[in-house]
């Protein structure tokens, strides 16, 4: 079975248990995850907003152009790379996902990596830092490659963080323009 194929067998699996079904009732559609499943760099970002629950694609909003222009400063396309969410519904009004959604859909996103396999992995944010490796704070840590039951992860602040906050802009970049470098030398024991 090829990556998409997998891909698309634990997309069913997730409508198939009805997962968190009051979220799936009050969402549009169910965002699973974006763009090459051969990918080197997986991003994972929260749970969709407004825009990606019309679209079902993750990050198409603000923070995903932001993101998407991210990627142009280090010479990658969102055809390059995954994106994903670890919640795969909208929470009503952009509420922040409570700890029992993020636990529901876990196992849902360590199948996807299991099959996209990617030499980084990059959080968006500390929701999604927080999901792998619990005890550390973004603030602290972002930037700096983090490597876990034989996973490299790169935390790095949420793009949307940074349309608030105009500091992080900057930070974000710094951050990003780790990224060639560090997939040249990650190996993944
Ligand atoms: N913020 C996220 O965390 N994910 C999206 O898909 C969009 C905005």
């Amino acid at each position: 079975m090829n990556k998409q194929t997998q891909l698309d067998a634990i997309q069913q699996d997730i409508l198939d248990q009805n997962i968190c079904p009051e979220l799936a009732e009050s969402a549009t559609q169910l965002v699973f995850g974006d763009g090459n499943p051969e990918a080197k760099l997986v991003f994972i970002g929260e749970a969709p907003g407004k825009n990606e629950d019309k679209t079902g694609k993750p990050f198409v909003g603000a923070a995903g152009k932001f993101l998407n222009e991210m990627l142009d400063t280090i010479g990658l396309k969102r055809e390059d790379v995954y994106i994903t969410n670890i919640v795969k519904y909208r929470p009503p009004d952009n509420r922040d996902p409570l700890p029992v959604e993020k636990s529901a859909f876990m196992p849902f996103l360590e199948s996807q990596l299991e099959v996209i396999k990617p030499k980084l992995t990059i959080t968006l944010g500390r929701h999604s830092l927080n999901c792998f490796l619990p005890d550390l704070k973004i603030g602290e840590v972002h930037g700096q490659i983090q490597q876990f039951n034989g996973r490299m992860y790169l935390p790095l602040f949420h793009p949307a963080a940074a349309l608030y906050n105009g500091g992080l802009r900057q930070t974000l970049l710094d951050d990003f323009a780790l990224i060639p470098a560090l997939l040249k030398k990650t190996t993944v024991t």
